[in-house]
């Protein structure tokens, strides 16, 4: 399906603009691409098999024979896209979509796997188009999706037999994404990232994004501890982070809260580092001449906020930063971020 790129919630699919409070990455490139299944021969299936448990992200990437090894179905769902999944998570799928309709909760599947090849593709098609220091900003890494798994699936809902696709119209359900999260542990399902933990999983709060690990009893481990799948398989080994959106009369709260998500996102992207705390670093911080400044170094952009954030956080033995010192702690790290009056916050500057 299409969706519109400037009301983009969120992203894990791909492609990307700083907008709202995902974390970067548009799916409308989705359609316009062939999907590329590479059936297994029948040996390769008999002599390989998937790591159920497998940690893609954006610091870890998927292994070089995953793609060999993964057996895939084809479904079209309600709107008569061709969507591809991995075999043992579709037959979960079923039976969790199932039990769901007995409580007349109806959903289908927005997308699932898409190939490594499929993302180089679109890194490809960017690169020519716009350049490369823009593909690389705005096109996620091939390698670093977990829909490369063909385990992530997104959901959409089916509300009074109408289709709900659009991020920004399925937020409206929370009750609706609470019966279904509430039945995903049984069906070896877990929600994959989980709202406030931006700065663990790299991605904003995906109600619609679960993950399949092929084991309902750890599912269920991980659902009940409320933790992310980095935090369970021992990935991440840092605290809950404090974060304070402070006082302010230039921004709400909920605004604060966009642009620390598009913070936290991107530090997630530093590899293992932990976060101790993020704050608004205030009102005060945000002057005529500071904006002026970021506008000067970004020619053609006209932005009309600005607000900074200052982090405390430790790395760990290789920050993927390499700006960044092995084992030492940060504290006050400042963050720029910028916005127009239409799109959402970007980040402009960090460690500096
Ligand atoms: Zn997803």
């Amino acid at each position: 399906m299409q969706k519109a790129f400037s009301t983009i919630l969120c992203l894990c699919l791909c492609v990307t603009a700083a907008v709202f409070s995902g974390c970067g990455g548009a799916s409308n490139q989705q359609s316009t691409v062939p999907a590329a299944a590479e059936p297994a021969s029948a040996d390769e299936i008999k002599s390989s098999e998937i790591d159920y448990t497998a940690l893609v992200n954006k610091t870890h990437k998927l292994s070089d024979d995953w793609e060999k090894k993964l057996q895939t179905v084809h479904m079209t769902n309600s709107i008569g896209d061709d969507v591809e999944v991995e075999k043992k998570s579709y037959d979960a799928y079923l039976k969790l979509k199932a039990d769901l309709e007995k409580d007349s909760v109806f959903v289908d599947l927005d997308s699932a796997r898409r190939s490594v090849a499929d993302q180089q593709r679109i890194m490809d098609e960017f690169t020519e188009q716009y350049g490369k220091e823009y593909a690389l900003k705005t096109v996620a890494t091939p390698g670093f999706s977990e829909h490369h798994t063909g385990l992530a699936l997104d959901l959409y809902l089916i509300i009074d037999g109408k289709d709900v696709t659009e991020n920004e119209d399925m937020v409206k359900y929370p009750g609706i994404w609470d019966k279904i999260h509430a039945k995903l542990a049984d069906y070896g399902f877990i929600l994959r990232y989980l709202d406030g933990r931006e700065y663990i999983t790299g991605y904003g709060y995906e109600p619609w994004h679960i993950r399949y690990i092929d084991d309902p009893k750890k599912a269920r481990e991980i659902t009940d501890k409320n933790i992310t799948f980095e935090e369970y398989l021992g990935a991440y080994k840092g605290g809950k982070a404090v974060i304070d959106y402070g006082t302010s009369t230039l921004y709400s709260e909920e605004d604060l809260k966009a642009a620390a998500v598009q913070v936290a996102c991107r530090f997630a992207s530093f590899g293992g580092c932990e976060l101790r705390s993020l704050k608004y670093a205030g009102d005060e911080a945000v002057s005529t001449e500071k904006l002026s400044q970021i506008n000067r170094e970004n020619p053609g952009r006209n932005y009309t906020k600005a607000a900074e954030f200052l982090m405390d956080f430790y790395t760990t033995e290789n920050p993927g930063d390499t700006t960044l010192e092995a084992f030492r702690d940060y504290t006050d790290y400042p963050w720029w971020l910028a916005r127009t009056d239409k799109d959402g916050w970007e980040i402009i500057s960090f460690g500096n």
